[in-house]
């Protein structure tokens, strides 16, 4: 699988012998850039640096990943959260994937093609039992990847038929 590298400096180590067993989806866009820059990925991860965030992944509007830190490591994507099952402090046992796009735009066929390969890639190396929205473990403070983005869709590509 093609995966870009970028390097983020926004990360630090998970607590020891920490698993992970989560997948946080996120989805951004530059706001404050021209309207033909906003999807840009280059753009899009400058942002998070400049924002002192980051993600483990960001998957473009045509599909590419970039990868800004490894797996191994504790991203920061997640912030003030809290899981169904009550765990707080998730960046600690999760891996965050971001989605280029904005509330409106939805995601396109090549970011869930590629957000699917990804998860399955991911899947091979880690025991992941929870897929979340950042909306769902932030509720009131964050709202991505919102109603557009189609659980179902990934979901049931997911599981075996
Ligand atoms: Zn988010």
């Amino acid at each position: 699988m093609l995966i870009h590298k970028r390097n983020s400096q926004n990360f630090n180590d998970r607590p020891k012998s920490q698993e992970v067993d989560t997948i946080v989806i996120h989805s951004m866009f530059a706001q404050f850039v021209e309207p033909e820059l906003q999807f840009d990925p280059d753009i899009c991860i400058a942002t998070l640096d400049q924002e002192s965030v980051s993600a483990h992944y960001v998957i473009s509007r045509e599909g590419e990943i970039y990868q800004l830190v490894d797996e191994e490591l504790r991203a920061w994507h997640a912030g003030v959260s809290q899981m169904p099952d009550l765990r707080e402090n998730v960046n600690d046992f999760s891996l965050g994937i971001e989605l280029i796009g904005s509330p409106e735009s939805g995601f396109t066929d090549l970011q869930y093609e590629a957000l699917i390969r990804l998860t399955i890639n991911v899947c091979s190396r880690h025991k992941i039992k929870h897929f979340v929205g950042h909306d769902q473990i932030a509720p009131g403070r964050k709202t991505d990847p919102g109603a557009n983005f189609d659980w179902n869709r990934y979901l049931s590509a997911l599981s075996p038929a």
